[in-house]
């Protein structure tokens, strides 16, 4: 999940990272407010899930509260990339003297986290890394020890920064690693980290990206996380709010599974024997009976789904939990959409016995089931 900008410094604040004051406007009106209270010139930004804002014309400076409300209003009617800008974040203008760069991320190959610093920051950071590599400083993280204070001041020294700013930058880098660890970061970075007129250090921008596997761990991040589905369709979008991974696709056989793994085999063993998917619904492990009535719900609420095909490996998932989630939701929704079960593993008896009472049967096998699933479309 990446977070906007306005969100990232909201968690940068809290860990002692030095930020310019401001506010995030939606209107022009509200822009000119918050340049009134700073009553100093102002940077205003699109709030947009994406970099490169400086670039696209999407970052601009204002003198007046007047001002601030003209190039806010602009900035408001923008696309960034193909994001509509819906909020701005007016903030004092810094002086700046020159840009560093700061981050932290995940390196899968070595399993480790990695700081990565640049005293050559800002917006052409990827040409600085392309044409001058020796110019960016990497620092890998003993997992089993994190990151000592000396070892942030040795990597602000390497960039070739004074003492004073040496010392800020490393209590900076300090933070992030703190902000990596307790947020489940896939990655952080300030880029530009600003050195100013005065000396002193400062994040002019801030990237907070965070695990989507660890949303669970972070429920305060959930309305956010909610925030940036602009993209998703409808019921992806509630889907995504369940918990679950639901994906559309063009065909017409609604499929349900536990599992990455045995999803994707069930798509491809339908269209194997001529079968096309409509969607497909994983529903993880430990499906409790009220996540498969969700899951069946989000497949039915798709009108091109023909036949429901549920194949279902139980393991930590108990099969007599999903075939009571499975009544439910057919009673629910009256659905009088054909299906075929497959269902095998922990309390498979008890599950096909209360499937097989309510008339519905119960198939060992994935072919044969998906077999069955063909016929039946031919018959719908
Ligand atoms: P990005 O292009 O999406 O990464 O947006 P940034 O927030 O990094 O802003 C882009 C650039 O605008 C920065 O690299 C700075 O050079 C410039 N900028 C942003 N805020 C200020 C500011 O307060 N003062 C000055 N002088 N420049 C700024
Ligand atoms: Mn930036």
């Amino acid at each position: 999940m990446k977070m906007y900008e306005h969100q990232a410094k909201d968690v940068f604040r809290k860990y002692g990272i030095p930020l310019a004051q401001g506010g995030v406007a939606t209107t022009p009106e509200e822009a000119a407010r918050i340049a009134g209270e700073l009553n100093k010139p102002v940077v205003i930004k699109a709030q947009v899930l994406a970099g490169g804002r400086g670039k696209a014309g999407a970052v601009k400076f204002a003198d007046t509260p007047e001002e601030a409300k003209q190039v806010a209003s602009e900035i408001l009617s923008m696309d960034v990339k193909g994001m509509k800008v819906e909020k701005v974040l007016v903030e004092e203008k810094l002086d700046i003297a020159s840009e560093i760069y700061v981050g932290i991320t995940v390196d899968r190959v070595k399993r480790m986290a990695l700081v990565i610093a640049s005293a050559v920051g800002g917006m052409n950071i990827e040409e600085v890394a392309a044409s001058t590599p020796d110019k960016i400083v990497r620092h890998y993280i003993n997992p089993a020890h994190g990151l000592y204070d000396f070892e942030c001041r040795n990597i602000a020294k390497r960039i070739g920064l004074s003492e004073k700013q040496m010392n800020t930058t490393a209590r900076i880098i300090s933070a992030l690693y703190r902000i990596y660890e307790d947020y489940d970061v896939e990655l952080t970075e300030i880029n530009p980290l600003a050195i100013l007129s005065d000396g002193s250090v400062m994040a002019v921008d801030a990237r907070l990206n965070v695990d989507d596997n660890a949303l669970f761990r972070h429920p305060e991040l959930r309305e956010q996380a909610s925030a940036g589905m602009d993209e998703l369709s409808p019921l992806e979008r509630r889907a995504k709010e369940s918990g679950l991974v639901y994906v559309e696709l063009d065909g017409d056989v609604g499929i349900i599974g536990n599992g990455a793994g045995l999803v994707m085999a069930t798509l491809d063993v339908v269209q194997l024997f001529g079968g096309s998917p409509a969607n497909f619904c994983d529903l993880g492990g430990g499906a409790s009976p009220e996540t498969t009535a969700e899951a069946i719900e989000l497949v039915l609420s798709n009108p091109k789904v023909k036949v429901l095909f549920i194949n279902v490996l139980a393991g930590i998932t108990r099969c007599d939990e999903v075939a009571i989630g499975m009544l439910k939701t057919m009673e629910k929704v009256q659905a009088k959409t054909p299906m075929v079960v497959r269902m095998i593993g922990t309390n498979e008896e008890e599950g096909r016995r209360i499937l097989t009472g309510a008339g519905i049967d119960v198939m060992d096998a994935m072919e044969p089931a998906a077999k069955r699933v063909v016929e039946l479309l031919g018959g719908a």
